[in-house]
C-alpha cells in the first residue's frame, strides 16, 4: 500500500470524534498529534523535533499505543555504542480493526439512547446525549452546534454515509 493511501486511511479513522477520544484514552494526550505525523519510519527524536514535546512524553505515548498493537517498533543495536535505537512505525491494519471494534461498541452501548449529529460533519460526527451535553451541544470536529438526530435523519445521514 503506497504510503498516500495509508495517509488517506489514517486520516479517514481519526476524522472519527470517538475513535479519537478512545485513542486519547488509551495512548494519552499526545496520541493523536503522534499518530497524525507518521510518514514511514520514525526514530523517539524525530517527534520530539516534530511536535515539541518532552522525549519522555513521547516513549509514553508510543509505548501505551504499543500495548494496543497500534504502533510497531524495530529495534537495532549501535555496535559502537552498545545502546539501542527505535524506530516506530504505525500498524495500520490494527488501528483499522480496533476502530471498527470501538465503533461497534459504541453503537451497543448507545443504542435506545437519543443522538445528536453535526449537520456538517454528518455519520462521524453521531454522540450519545451524555457526550453531546459534555461538549457543550457543539460538534467536535468543527465548533458548529449538534442537532437531536431522529429516526428519520439517521436514516438519512447512513444513506449519505453508504453513497
Ligand atoms: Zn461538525
Amino acid at each position: 500500500m503506497g504510503r498516500k493511501k495509508k495517509k488517506d486511511e489514517l486520516h479517514s479513522i481519526l476524522a472519527d470524534a470517538y475513535v479519537r477520544q478512545k485513542l486519547v484514552e488509551v495512548g494519552g494526550e499526545n496520541a493523536i498529534a503522534v499518530l497524525r505525523s507518521f510518514k514511514g519510519k520514525h526514530s523517539d527524536e524525530d517527534f520530539v523535533k516534530k511536535l515539541k514535546i518532552k522525549i519522555s512524553d513521547v516513549r509514553s505515548t508510543l509505548n501505551r499505543l504499543h500495548s494496543e498493537g497500534l504502533v510497531v517498533y524495530e529495534r537495532k543495536k549501535d555496535s559502537e555504542t552498545g545502546w539501542y535505537s527505535y524506530t516506530w512505525q504505525i500498524n495500520l491494519e490494527k488501528i483499522k480493526r480496533w476502530a471498527e471494534e470501538i465503533k461497534k461498541e459504541e453503537r451497543e452501548e448507545e443504542e435506545g439512547q437519543d443522538q445528536y449529529y453535526c449537520p456538517v460533519c454528518g455519520i462521524s460526527s453521531i454522540v450519545s446525549f451524555e457526550r453531546a451535553m459534555e461538549n457543550g451541544f457543539k460538534c467536535m470536529g468543527c465548533e458548529n452546534y449538534l442537532e437531536y438526530l431522529d429516526e428519520e435523519i439517521r436514516e438519512k445521514v447512513w444513506q449519505e454515509f453508504k453513497r
